[in-house]
């Protein structure tokens, strides 16, 4: 069975998040993917043929989305490039969905080095 992994980059990262995505596209091609909206989008103009399924934008729910999801046994790996340095109007459901894959123990990964180490460790 695939893995599932949730794609989240906020604005300032979404160049980043990209850029890995095309560089793991093979890897990620193997997997389901679900993502915030507008990361989503992105991710597939970069990588056509990576199958996004794609929630609404971040902050008009997707990240709760995507934690309800968590909840569910529904994601496997979470990589959510955060901006550190921009204050968010969502920061609370940003919150409430890195709570929820503590507390659901999945691999998250809130920067890219980690998220390379989370690939380099992972089976696909
Ligand atoms: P977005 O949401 O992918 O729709 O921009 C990400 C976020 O800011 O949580």
């Amino acid at each position: 069975m695939p893995l599932t992994i949730a794609l989240i980059a906020h604005d300032q990262k979404k160049d980043d998040l990209v850029a890995f995505a095309q560089e793991h596209r093979r890897v990620l091609a193997k997997c389901n993917l679900v993502a915030t909206g507008t990361t989503g989008n992105r991710v597939a103009e970069a990588c056509a043929e990576l199958d996004v399924r794609k929630m609404k934008s971040g902050p008009l729910g997707g990240d709760q989305q995507i934690g309800a999801l968590i909840c569910e046994g529904g994601v496997d790996i979470l990589i959510f490039f955060v901006d550190p340095l921009t204050p968010m109007p969502h920061d609370v459901d940003v919150k409430a969905l890195t709570r929820l894959a503590t507390v659901y123990d999945i691999p998250m990964a809130l920067n890219r080095s980690t998220a390379e180490a989370i690939l380099a460790a992972t089976r696909f």
